[in-house]
Parts: C-alpha cells; sequence; structure tokens
C-alpha cells in the first residue's frame, strides 16, 4: 500500500502521530506546517489552511511529488477559550475560519483528483467537545459540530464516486494544546474519562489510519470517538 496521503498540522501533536503512523505503513507522506521547523524525514510543505492560494500551492506541491492526493487528513486546527461575554468576534471567527472553513478549503482542492480518480478517503479531526459543548469553547464547538455537517453532506454527496468522508472525534490528548488547561482543568475532565487518562496522540492516529484503509472500504459519514469512553459512543 503506497497511497498519496497529504495531512495537514503534520509538524507536531496529533498530525505528526497521523503522518509517521501512514509513513511506517509504506504511504507517501506529505505534511503541511505553518510555522517553525517541518518535522524530520518527512515531506513538508507550507501552508496556512486559512488561505485558498496557499491550500492550492500546497497540493501542487504534493501532486508533483506524490501524485494526486488519495487520502486527505484534515486535522490542523486551534483553540481560542473565552467566555462568550469576552469572547471578541474575531475570536470566534478566526476558529471557525481555521478548524471549519480550512477544511472546507482542503476538501474541495482534494475532491478535484479523488473525483478524476474516482476514489478517494478524506477524513476530518473533529473533537469530542463538538458533540457535547464545553463552558469556554462555544467557538471551538461550533467549529468542529460544523465538520460533522459538512462530511456527513459530502458523504452524501461524493458516495457514489468512490470518495468516503469521515471524522475521528478525540477526546483530551497529551498535545500542545491539551498543555493549554489549567492543572484544576485536567483533573477534572481526568475524572469524567471511564480510562482515566488523556489519549496518547498515537491512539488518534490508530482510528484515523483504519477509517483511511480497506478495512473501512464500507464505511462513510461516521463520527468515530477516541475519548477514552467519555462520551460513551456520542
Ligand atoms: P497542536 O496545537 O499540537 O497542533 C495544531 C496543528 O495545527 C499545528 O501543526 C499547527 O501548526 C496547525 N495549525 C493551526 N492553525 C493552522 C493554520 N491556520 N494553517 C495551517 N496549520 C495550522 O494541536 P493537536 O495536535 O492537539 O490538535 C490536532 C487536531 O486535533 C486539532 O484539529 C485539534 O482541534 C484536534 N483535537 C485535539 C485535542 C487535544 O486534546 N489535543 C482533542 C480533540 C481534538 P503550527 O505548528 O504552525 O502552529
Amino acid at each position: 500500500m503506497s497511497r498519496s496521503v497529504l495531512i495537514t498540522g503534520g509538524n507536531r501533536g496529533i498530525g505528526l502521530a497521523i503522518a509517521r503512523r501512514f509513513a511506517d505503513a509504506g504511504d507517501r507522506v506529505a505534511v503541511t506546517y505553518r510555522s517553525g521547523e517541518p518535522p524530520e524525514g518527512l515531506f513538508a510543505v507550507r501552508c496556512d489552511v486559512t488561505d485558498s492560494e496557499q491550500v492550492d500551492q500546497a497540493f501542487k506541491q504534493v501532486e508533483n511529488q506524490h501524485g494526486p492526493v488519495e487520502v486527505l487528513i484534515a486535522n490542523a486546527g486551534i483553540t481560542k477559550d473565552q467566555l462568550l461575554m469576552r469572547m471578541s468576534e474575531d475570536d470566534f471567527t478566526t476558529v471557525l475560519d481555521t478548524n471549519l472553513t480550512g477544511a472546507f478549503r482542503l476538501a474541495k482542492r482534494a475532491s478535484r483528483g479523488m473525483l478524476r480518480a474516482k476514489k478517494g478517503r478524506v477524513v476530518l479531526v473533529s473533537s469530542a467537545v463538538a458533540l457535547r459543548g464545553e463552558s469556554g469553547q462555544a467557538n471551538y464547538a461550533a467549529s468542529k459540530a460544523g465538520l460533522v455537517g459538512f462530511a456527513r453532506s459530502m458523504a452524501r454527496e461524493l458516495g457514489s464516486r468512490g470518495i468516503t468522508f469521515n471524522l475521528v472525534a478525540p477526546g483530551l490528548t497529551e498535545t500542545a494544546m491539551s498543555e493549554q488547561l489549567s492543572e484544576e482543568q485536567r483533573e477534572n475532565l481526568k475524572s469524567q474519562i471511564p480510562l482515566g487518562r488523556l489519549a496518547r496522540p498515537e491512539e488518534i492516529a490508530a482510528a484515523v489510519a483504519f477509517l483511511a484503509s480497506d478495512a473501512a472500504s464500507y464505511i462513510t459519514g461516521a463520527v468515530v470517538p477516541v475519548d477514552g469512553g467519555a462520551g460513551m459512543g456520542h
């Protein structure tokens, strides 16, 4: 199995774990990075997903190097947590633009090659918060819930063309993003997780790899929770 796979935000955290997993399985992996250094040993292109032109350029570079993208993993995401009364309109729209509209830009660009090939796999990284909401995360939860409606619409629109759209909904995972929480918030959230610990990025990567694999050929429009049981399947 050697497919052309593109993972956004693949320079660190969950995205890097996903990239390593596909590379270890023998796929031709490309990652995008926005800032800092590209990860060692992976083909990397600079791209900010809030800019359609940069998304287009990134795809062109990946297509030249590895051929048309057959598997897209939209992982790049941000938080800007704030209680509603203190949340600025910019806090809200920036998170939506990155997490939700970013996925739209990527999926739209990827679908060109996938429609031509009459096959493709798209996995969007949502969040457990999408389904249950969270105080202080109205912008983030709205963006991650929006991904569910987006992916399910795409699953219906493009299913007959051999393209699947699925989502993973990770619970709290050990990355820079969860380190922004206070010790008290982490302990409080941990107490609600039946498995009693945070996820490791590799555990999210395993679910993503499954959804992109032949074993998941008849799964589309699904939300797969990887949350230690916190949401009990929701
Ligand atoms: P990190 O903060 O560690 O990494 C986020 C990644 O997204 C970085 O590579 C970052 O690039 C990239 N990124 C952010 N904004 C943009 C942008 N505008 N354009 C391109 N790339 C961008 O987060 P995680 O690894 O924890 O999160 C990965 C995904 O998983 C996110 O979508 C997140 O919402 C989701 N998730 C995370 C959970 C957690 O507890 N960690 C729980 C549930 C979901 P750069 O290095 O340049 O900043």
